[in-house]
């Protein structure tokens, strides 16, 4: 027996869509239905949203030994959705999908609460620069709204470009990461600490227990906006400590608070067989702490001298500065044998930069706005865990493996 040819360029083609109350055995029952007419399966889309089947099944003309011409499978198919009370549609054409345009990307949308308006002006922005939606699917419903588009059609620069005008106009997050294998599957994520993975400045629990908050908190801010060398202001901050009590260093150890989202992003990366790593400005009093709290691969910061049970005011060893934090992701990455288009980095600080534009995603935490600009993608909203749906995982996927457990 000769097999019929490939349904692809020229080949006759019928489009079944099927829309209406899902239940189990639908799917089982139009394939049953076509069965009867030896058709080959081109393609199946199928989506159920608020208990709605949408199946599409894309097939070839009724093959050797079927029941019946393309009349008879078309009456047949309709009297099968009846008795279903299903509605069915039948489309003939000539061949597959036409193959998705190159230059595809994916484009996160996370809302709280995601509005109409701005899925029309995602949407609008994505078709008048010549993009194409093949797809979307929602990935998470809480605490964020997050949906993807994926797009084609465009390079994932451009769209990016043209997105991040349309995000800062509305004040949405809107993400556009490059389609391919690397984002689903990171290597490994480095992520900076103070108001990143913590929700606290740590050189701010310091100076309340020394009483030159007000101080260190103006000289944080400059240094963050950009204003101040990253180095002299850990300096001139530090030298502000000096003299407290070691005892000290174990009372902000405690008073550190995670961001949400923060443990189920790491739990979730370790799943997946991802190393993960702090790189912080800060110090590794508290960074060694977080790093076997958290079971990190990976930590480095700045170390606090301490001297006859007190704080000297100084650092010792080499300053983790906005150059040095770019310095050890790619040192993590060798060390853990990943090329760096396989690194995810996230941080909100002017000295995040140099990481996040080394790295293969950087992502800016509730950044300051210069560095927002600056990085390939932007979270605005407070859960660490919101940049898993940035890597295509759903909060399905991340609860099941949770309840797994
Ligand atoms: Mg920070």
């Amino acid at each position: 027996m000769i097999s019929a040819p490939p349904a692809g360029e020229g080949a006759r083609t019928l489009l079944v869509k099927i829309f209406g109350k899902d239940r189990p055995g639908l799917t089982a029952g139009l394939f049953e239905t076509l069965a009867a007419f030896a058709v080959r399966v081109v393609d199946i889309e199928q989506v159920v949203t608020r208990g709605r089947i949408t199946l599409c099944a894309l097939v070839g003309p009724p093959g050797p030994g079927a029941a019946g011409g393309e009349g008879e499978l078309r009456a047949t198919v309709h009297a099968w959705a009846e008795a279903q009370r299903l509605q069915a549609e039948i489309i003939s054409g000539i061949g597959d999908n036409p193959s998705r345009g190159s230059g595809r990307s994916h484009v996160t949308v996370l809302g709280n609460p995601l509005t109409a308006e701005v899925t029309a002006a995602v949407a609008a922005r994505i078709a008048a620069v010549g993009g194409n939606i093949d797809r979307i699917n929602r990935l998470a419903k809480y605490p964020v709204t997050a949906v993807e588009f994926n797009v084609s059609g465009v390079p994932t620069e451009e769209l990016r470009t043209h997105l991040a005008k349309e995000a800062a106009a509305r004040s949405v997050d809107v993400a556009v990461v490059a389609s391919g294998l690397a984002r689903r599957a990171p290597r490994l994520v480095v992520m900076d600490v103070d108001s990143t993975l913590i929700q606290d400045e740590v050189i701010e629990l310091f100076a309340a227990h020394a009483g030159c908050e007000e101080r260190v908190a103006e000289i944080t801010a400059a240094a963050m906006r950009g204003e101040l060398d990253f180095t002299q202001s850990l300096h001139a901050r530090v030298a502000l400590l000096a003299g407290l009590d070691e005892s000290v260093v174990d009372k902000v150890r405690a008073e550190v608070r995670l961001t949400p989202g923060a443990r189920t992003l790491i739990r979730t990366l370790k799943r997946l067989g991802c190393r993960v790593g702090v790189v912080s400005g800060g110090f590794t009093q508290v960074t060694d702490g977080l790093r076997d709290a958290l079971g990190l691969d990976f930590a480095a910061a700045n170390t606090l001298e301490i001297e006859g049970g007190k704080l000297t005011g100084r650092v010792t060893g080499e300053v983790v500065d906005r150059p040095g934090k770019a310095r050890l992701l790619r040192s993590f990455a060798s060390q853990a044998g990943v090329p760096l288009s396989r690194t995810v980095a996230i941080g909100d600080g002017a000295n995040d930069l140099d990481m996040l534009n080394a790295a293969g995603l950087g992502v800016a935490f509730n950044a300051k706005p210069l560095v927002r600009a600056a990085a390939h993608t932007a979270v605005n909203v407070p859960f660490l865990d919101t940049v898993l749906y940035l890597l295509g995982i759903t909060r399905e996927e991340v609860e099941a493996a949770d309840a797994q457990d």
